[in-house]
């Protein structure tokens, strides 16, 4: 998690402590603790950039969908190639 995501995490966690009620505050903290670091590129990315993988304990790949798709394409490759 880069430095402003961790930031703006906490600020949102505040807000929400201060205003329990405040479906703003909610909604923020919602979207925030639903970013990702991806095991291969390290970028922070959405929650949505992850495909689905039920058996995980938060349900989504480590990979994000952009790193997937590169290695299912060098994979191709490689098939082809032989
Ligand atoms: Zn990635």
């Amino acid at each position: 998690m880069t430095g402003s995501v961790k930031r703006a995490l906490y600020d949102a966690a505040r807000a929400l402590v201060a205003n329990p009620m405040d479906p703003e505050a909610r909604a923020e903290l919602n979207y925030l603790v639903n970013w990702k670091t991806c095991n291969v590129c390290n970028e922070n990315k959405y929650i949505d950039e992850f495909g689905l993988e039920p058996h995980k304990t938060d349900g989504r790949r480590s990979d994000c969908k952009s790193c997937r798709n590169e290695s299912q394409a060098r994979r191709r490759a490689e098939r082809k190639e032989r």
